[in-house]
């Protein structure tokens, strides 16, 4: 059986502890390998190689630390189907998907490569007689990251390039479900030429996550996860005197007003709700319609594709939606579905009718979509985030319902509008109070260059993640100001010094 361990200065890490997890392959349902859940001990270790290396990292020219960046892009081009096969494995997500996960992460490394022009600094001159005064940004230390088990790259890659352009080191904790993927990023790092202790992997849960909150030398935590967790770190982290950003769960909407391209909105929630077996943070879980004709309408449209999804092993050409992550996930997901039906949610289509027939993947945690019309704002089936293939239609008859709908609820990650018409597009855009929104895009989720957070339960913290958002996380400003003598005598002042 793989044992897949720990990472730090450049090399597997077996570390202290000797407490294992089961780490499964989804597709098949059984288990792949194990992996150590590190202790306090053993994030010790990892800090203290972390602490070491910051110095001479954080004073290297940002040329050169991007340049090793740089290298590190060249690999994951090539050998992207390697990552994205591990992903397929372990999270049970189409190869397809895996390598559209490995491309988005892949992008914030090409953003962070530009960290000399973002890094420069601001100067004045003269802002007193021979006084000059400069602003510049430094890096803070060692900082964590703590990622959840459906991006096992792409939510990593969100942080760490950007972490290490600005001159950090980085210590990555990554969901237990899906190990492998950082220990491969960790190795194509250390050959890309990143100095020993920058980047290292801490395996484990609570315990390896409450030692790196609750020790002295790390300073700044990026977490991804449930709104329960991040909320758990945001206020640990804080309590602590850490900075923290921390992203959480999530329920998007998407509103399909009465002038929308119904095929086209059709075709937009099968891939927003299904893709990936709706464990997509940017998944779509409600529809609102406006109007029952256009509820109507779009079931129609809905049912026959659902029944139609190609559903099967990850790595298999023809799927089109994979397992969900384990057999626990998959009971909560049935479970949700069963809720629905009691509460009274009219349950269209039944996923929980589907079985794997492949032979050799009949024990894989497998489920096919479902479809609920006539979900209310106040069962739980629609509070709850369920983070499976499961879509649930609330009808409303006009657009102020619809927007009152999504600002009833406590998450607010990210939110669509379908509709031809402009002035109601800008209205949505400007006034709904979510963190990112799609106009007849369902799944709006930034560039690199852009910056990924949601708002209300969906993220605790400051600053989203990536684009100059992350550089401004990973930094702090410092302000210095410079007078040289230049012959003129400075008499003691004992007033606040002005320009007078
Ligand atoms: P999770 O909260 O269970 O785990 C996230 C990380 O926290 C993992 O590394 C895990 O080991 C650790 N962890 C779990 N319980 C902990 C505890 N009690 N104390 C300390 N650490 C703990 O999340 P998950 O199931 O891996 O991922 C799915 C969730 O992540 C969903 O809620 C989804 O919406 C959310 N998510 C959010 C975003 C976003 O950008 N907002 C992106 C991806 C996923």
């Amino acid at each position: 059986m793989t044992k897949l361990l720990h990472y730090v200065d450049n090399a597997i890490y077996a570390g202290q502890s000797t407490e294992t997890a089961a780490v499964f392959n989804p597709s098949k349902g059984e288990i792949s390998a194990e992996v150590v859940l590190g202790n306090a001990a053993d994030v010790d270790v990892a800090v203290a190689s972390s602490k070491a290396a910051w110095p001479a990292w954080s004073k290297m020219p940002v040329l050169r630390r991007v340049r090793i960046l740089d290298r590190f892009k060249s690999i994951l081009w090539e050998r992207m189907d390697e990552l994205a096969t591990v992903i397929s494995n372990e999270h049970g997500k189409t190869f397809e998907d895996a390598k559209g996960e490995v491309t988005r992460g892949l992008e914030v490394v090409e953003f962070a490569v530009g960290m000399p022009h973002l890094l420069k600094g601001e100067f004045s001159e003269n802002v007193g007689s021979s006084v000059d005064s400069q602003m510049i940004r430094q890096s803070l230390g060692v900082v964590v990251g703590i990622t959840p088990f459906n991006f096992p790259v792409m939510v990593p890659m969100w942080m760490f390039p950007i972490a290490l352009a600005t001159g950090n080191t980085f210590i990555l904790k990554p969901s237990g479900r899906v190990p492998t993927a950082a220990l491969i990023m960790a190795e194509w790092l250390t050959e890309a030429g990143l100095p020993k202790g920058v980047f290292n992997v801490v395996q484990g849960d609570r315990d390896a996550v409450n030692a790196l909150l609750n020790h002295p030398d790390v300073k700044a935590f990026s977490f991804v996860g449930s709104t329960p967790v991040a909320k758990y770190i945001h206020e640990t982290a804080s309590k602590n005197g850490k900075r923290v950003q921390a992203l959480g769960g999530a329920k998007n909407h998407m509103i399909i007003m009465p002038d929308a391209d119904l095929d086209m909105a059709a075709n937009a929630l099968m891939g927003a709700a299904f893709g990936s077996a709706g464990e997509r943070c940017m998944a779509i879980s409600v529809a609102v319609p406006v109007t029952d004709a256009v509820a109507d309408a779009l079931i129609e449209k809905l049912i026959p594709k659902i029944k139609a999804l190609n559903i099967g092993p990850s790595l298999a050409k023809t799927s089109e939606m994979g397992p969900l992550i384990t057999k626990e996930h998959l009971e909560k997901v049935s479970n949700y579905i069963e809720t629905g039906v009691k509460e009274g949610a009219k349950l269209l289509v039944d996923g929980r009718e589907f079985k794997q027939s492949s032979a050799g993947y009949e024990n894989g945690y497998y489920i096919g979509g479902s479809l609920f019309d006539h979900t209310k704002a106040d069962m739980v089936s629609y509070l709850e985030e369920i983070f499976g293939p499961v879509l649930s239609i609330v009808r409303t008859q006009s657009y102020d319902e619809a927007v009152d709908i999504i600002h009833g609820h406590e998450y607010a990650n990210g939110c669509a509008i379908f509709t031809r018409d402009g002035d109601t597009a800008r209205a949505f855009a400007q006034d709904i109070e979510v963190g990112m929104v799609g106009v007849n895009v369902p799944i709006p989720v930034p560039m690199a260059f852009h910056s990924f957070g949601g708002w209300k339960a969906s993220m605790f913290g400051d600053h989203h993640m990536h684009g100059m958002e992350g550089v401004r996380f990973y930094t702090r400003l410092k302000t210095t100001t410079i007078r040289w003598p230049n012959g003129q005598r400075q008499d003691a002042q004992f007033a606040m010094p002005t320009l007078g």
